[in-house]
């Protein structure tokens, strides 16, 4: 059907109420029985505009561009390919107003009204209702017509639009009749920054009068406030009010009902429901389209959404340049919130990695190296900087995906091309492009902890925008002293960012603690415990595990999990623990002999929730989706916790003992090779992870995971065989 509807101008006969409706002589009466202005007492003909607007459509109309379907939540069939819709009118001798709902729009789609161009849809896949300008004269006396069509060639997208409808009057006028007075406070009643969402009843987005500057940044039903003030207008009607200040605080809602010419004031109060003291909220990958232009946030209002959020510690990594933000701070009034730090998304054809601190307008690092030993080369290279973060790994970017199976192996943290991986972070998860298997990205950084390599988790929101993608979403919690967030110490808190010492936040926090029984001291993320093999191998020395679950009220987790090398060992379900409308803590302690740590290990606690749905903090759909079936999930996991149990005074990882073990081994004379049964019979004292790592280190050697597998690993080795297998089909298939 679609495939019709693409070929000739739309004319779908299943929707007849979009083919062609006339609304001949409604429009028409309406806007002349309105053309004077709207009253402005309290009757109630003011609240919903009945004299003053027409609706030209109704239902939503589910279109798309172009197949495949992108998500599974909408039907097999869309409605149709583009929307042509016909009405009557009479020509405006004034500015009017075209109003319309639309939802999950992610590409360029244009809507027109007698074929000039009025705007696009708002690229957000939330559901809001936003407004067009009809300049004077556009409406014809007679037929008009209104196209939504998408830019050619563009990705499939599919979408909703519709409620549509016409005011007599101009956007401004239309938003301005009504003005509303907000405060978000503490307990204490001390006005803090945050973010109001604006809905109707139904959860939809509202329009906003009032344009951002001041310290609000502003979009559909979106205002953010550095002060934690706001004088905003909007149309008269009915709406739904929510304060939020990121995932630390509770979120607070009124209803409000408000009339044309009349005040509302309103204070919502938001208390903090995870305590996050020693712990600096940072946001590792923020844009601005001032200067990365793509999105909408300009730097001024990125300090609005930046103090609303909570995000102590942003990071400013626009493609390939060094920016400061602390003026921008100054001028917004929002220094006493964030510590900026001058970083740069290195934006090159062979991945994107987030670099800091830098020098702001300073020497950059030469993006346009193709080499990877070059590259880091030239990224440490560069004034100043200490971090380097593999960025959003699993996206393809300039036809180059860093982990495809074309060049990585995830298992084991094997680069295929042998590059060097100097990166010292890299991104689990990015908010502003998820992954749909929210695990992903963890799995293939365990694949490098396992592989050895010093690499700090990281969450970030990489949000260009003021409201598709929320900043510091997903943001990663430094160890460091946040007392003063406007003066946080940018040296220490990257010490401790480079030590590991950070908990991944994607609306869940978990925090990870280990005791020996026989020691005193409990170590975190980052830490690594020596046990000594005397201790261990008496009966009673246990190792003590703890994991807390911290949530607001308005996040579920649903469970924690322990990963031992990569691997999850113990899992608690947490579903039974939340009571609705409170905040969440709940801690699960693990106690476990040493003997079950034979050989040294590498520990992390995992939460996972439901994703959030509340219209002031949704969770996005993927960025570059692997299926149409997508279930949102908040995550949460620690720096690795390293333990040093088997005496001989560091931490080895699987790798190191991979590298040992095939160094003992004897070589066989037939073959001039390791001698597999003896390896295979050395590999029964170790985990997966060294049988996997010690895959790995063969191929080097023109061994097979095949002929480990047979010579006594078994299964063992089947995972690794698998992923290996893939890697070699992409690399002959040449498929990132
Ligand atoms: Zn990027
Ligand atoms: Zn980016």
């Amino acid at each position: 059907m679609l495939a019709k509807i693409k070929t000739q101008p739309m004319k779908n006969p299943d929707s007849p109420s979009i083919a062609s409706p006339l609304f001949n002589a409604v429009l028409q009466c309406m806007c002349i029985a309105t053309a004077v202005a709207i009253t402005s007492s309290l009757s109630p003909a003011a609240w919903g505009l009945e004299k003053s607007s027409v609706s030209i459509q109704q239902p939503l109309v589910h279109l798309r561009n172009q197949e495949p379907r992108e998500w599974a939540s909408f039907p097999q069939q869309p409605d149709a390919q583009q929307l042509d819709l016909q009405f009557e009118a009479t020509a405006n001798s004034t500015p009017f107003t075209l109003t319309l709902t639309q939802s999950d729009v992610k590409e360029s789609w244009t809507v027109s009204l007698n074929s000039k161009p009025l705007g696009q849809l708002v690229r957000d896949e939330n559901k809001l209702q936003t407004d067009f300008l009809i300049p004077t004269g556009l409406l014809k006396t007679g037929k008009n017509q209104i196209e939504i069509s998408c830019r050619k060639n563009a990705a499939a997208d599919d979408i909703r639009v519709g409620q549509m409808s016409i005011h007599c009057t101009s956007p401004e006028i239309l938003r301005g009749r009504s003005t509303l007075q907000l405060a978000i406070t503490n307990p204490n009643h001390i006005a803090i920054p945050g973010r109001i969402t604006l809905t109707n009843q139904l959860g939809t987005l509202m329009p906003i009068g009032t344009k951002s500057g001041n310290g609000l940044a502003i979009r559909e039903g979106v205002v953010y406030t550095t002060t934690g003030e706001a004088s905003i207008t909007i149309a008269p009607g009915e709406y739904r009010i929510i304060a939020g200040r990121g995932f630390e605080y509770s979120a607070a809602s009124t209803m409000i009902k408000i009339a044309a010419g009349e005040t509302v004031k309103r204070t919502l109060v938001l208390e903090r429901q995870v305590e996050t003291s020693q712990w600096v909220a940072c946001d590792t990958h923020v844009h601005t389209v001032t200067h990365s232009g793509h999105g909408d946030c300009t730097i001024e209002e990125r300090m609005a959404t930046l103090a609303g959020e909570g995000i102590e510690f942003p990071i400013a990594t626009d493609h390939n340049k060094q920016i400061d933000y602390r003026p921008i701070a100054e001028s917004e009034g929002a220094t006493t919130h964030f510590t900026p730090v001058v970083g740069n998304e290195v934006t090159t054809r062979h991945g994107h990695f987030n670099v800091f601190p830098t020098i702001a307008n300073g020497k950059t690092p030469d993006h346009q190296l193709l080499d990877w030993s070059k590259l880091f080369e030239n990224i440490y290279g560069t004034a100043r900087v200490r971090v380097a973060i593999l960025n959003h790994a699993r996206d393809l970017h300039s036809n180059f995906r860093p982990f495809s199976p074309r060049h990585h192996l995830s298992l084991t943290g094997d680069n295929l091309d042998a590059w060097q991986q100097r990166f010292n972070g890299m991104e689990l998860i990015n908010s502003g492009a998820v992954q749909t298997d929210s695990m992903e990205l963890f799995r293939d950084w365990c694949g490098l902890i396992n592989h050895g390599l010093h690499v700090t988790p990281v969450g970030c929101s990489d949000s260009h925008d003021v409201s598709r993608y929320i900043v510091g979403q997903a943001r990663t919690y430094i160890k460091a002293n946040d007392r003063d967030p406007g003066s946080i110490n940018v040296d220490a808190a990257l010490d401790s960012f480079l030590k590991g010492r950070v908990i991944v936040s994607y609306g869940l926090m978990v925090q990870l603690e280990v005791k020996s029984t026989d020691a005193t001291a409990s170590h975190g993320p980052g830490d690594t415990v020596s046990i000594s093999p005397r201790a261990a191998s008496t009966d009673s020395t246990m190792l003590d595990v703890t994991a807390t679950v911290m949530a607001p009220h308005w996040s579920h987790p649903s469970e924690v999990q322990l990963f031992v090398n990569g691997v999850p060992r113990f899992t608690a379900d947490l579903r039974s623990n939340k009571k609705t409308n409170q905040s969440f803590e709940t801690t699960v302690k693990w106690q476990i002999p040493l003997e079950e740590f034979p050989h040294d290990a590498w520990l992390t606690a995992v939460a996972q929730g439901t994703g959030i749905q509340s219209p002031h903090w949704p969770t996005a759909k993927p960025y570059q989706p692997d299926s149409p079936i997508f279930e949102s999930r908040t995550f949460s996991c620690t720096g690795p916790i390293r333990l040093e149990t088997d005496g001989s005074g560091k931490y080895e990882s699987p790798r190191d003992y991979a590298k040992q073990l095939i160094d003992q081994t004897p070589i066989d004379a037939e073959t001039g090779k390791p001698d597999l049964p003896v390896l295979a019979q050395a590999l029964t004292k170790y985990d997966e992870a060294v049988v996997n790592q010690t895959l790995a280190l063969l191929l080097d050697q023109d061994i097979e995971p095949s002929q480990l597998i047979a010579a006594g690993v078994g299964k063992r080795g089947r995972a690794f065989e698998l992923q290996w297998r893939q890697a070699t089909q992409a690399r002959i298939e040449q498929r990132e």
